[in-house]
């Protein structure tokens, strides 16, 4: 499927939310291996929970590669207990750190090629394409733009996609309009996920939100005419 989305209005969307959210500054973590691991861990939860998670994965001493794969699975699993589907989720760490550890470690993987290092990511059990370009973007900073259920919704209100394309089409049309740029996907993704929360929620605030008049919904809710 080959899909084609303007530049212009996409760079506009940044702008508008960069100008009303200011710099989010993602991810937050301290190490790139922590990165990895919190993509995993906010799969279908709330980021707070993955904090919950993370500081007790911290509170036991078992934030390295080398104290997770030596945890054992339940006592990991009782430890992420606040992110939701644990179990499954520690089987996914498991599998998520066993591959780190067999590639020679994050500074390995790191020195991967792009297309390598992401095919690599996404085989591995439990890692899908948003999570693996959670990773692939802010854990080793390569121009993969994150598509996640967020960035369909309001991309779709606007009017820019219809929501439903195959992940890669998505990817792919968003990175070609927008140009292989590390730091400008990095903010991107931030303020999608800002801007979903504050204003483009399931019940959106179209009132005084910062896309209203570039956005067909937003358009519509307002009685505007030609939208
Ligand atoms: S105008 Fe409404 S639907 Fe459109 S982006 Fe803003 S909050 Fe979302």
């Amino acid at each position: 499927m080959t899909l084609a989305i303007d530049s212009s209005p996409l760079r506009a969307i940044h702008d508008a939310m960069l100008a009303r959210y200011g710099p989010q500054q993602w991810w937050p973590a301290d190490t790139p291996f922590e990165v990895m691991i919190g993509a995993v861990l906010t799969q279908n939860t709330a980021w707070t929970n993955v904090e919950r998670a993370i500081g007790n994965l911290r509170a036991a001493n078992c934030l390295t590669l080398e104290h997770i794969l030596d945890c054992p699975q339940n006592e990991l699993a009782q430890l992420i207990r606040p992110s939701g589907y644990f179990n499954i989720k520690a089987d996914r760490l498991l599998h998520l750190c066993r591959f780190v550890a067999e590639a020679g470690g994050v500074e390995a993987l790191a020195r991967r090629q792009d297309h390598d290092l992401r095919q690599a990511v996404l085989a591995v059990k439990g890692v899908g394409p948003e999570t693996a370009d959670d990773i692939l973007l802010y854990a080793f900073r390569r121009p993969c733009f994150v598509i996640d259920a967020y960035t369909r919704r309001i991309l779709s209100r606007i009017g820019l996609i219809q929501g439903k394309e195959p992940y890669e089409a998505l990817r792919h049309a968003i990175e070609q309009a927008l140009g292989p740029d590390v730091a400008l996907y990095n903010e991107y993704h931030g303020l999608v996920v800002r801007h979903a929360k504050e204003a483009c929620s399931k019940k959106p605030s179209c009132k005084g939100c910062c896309l209203a008049e570039a956005c067909a919904h937003g358009g519509r809710a307002h009685g505007w005419e030609n939208v």
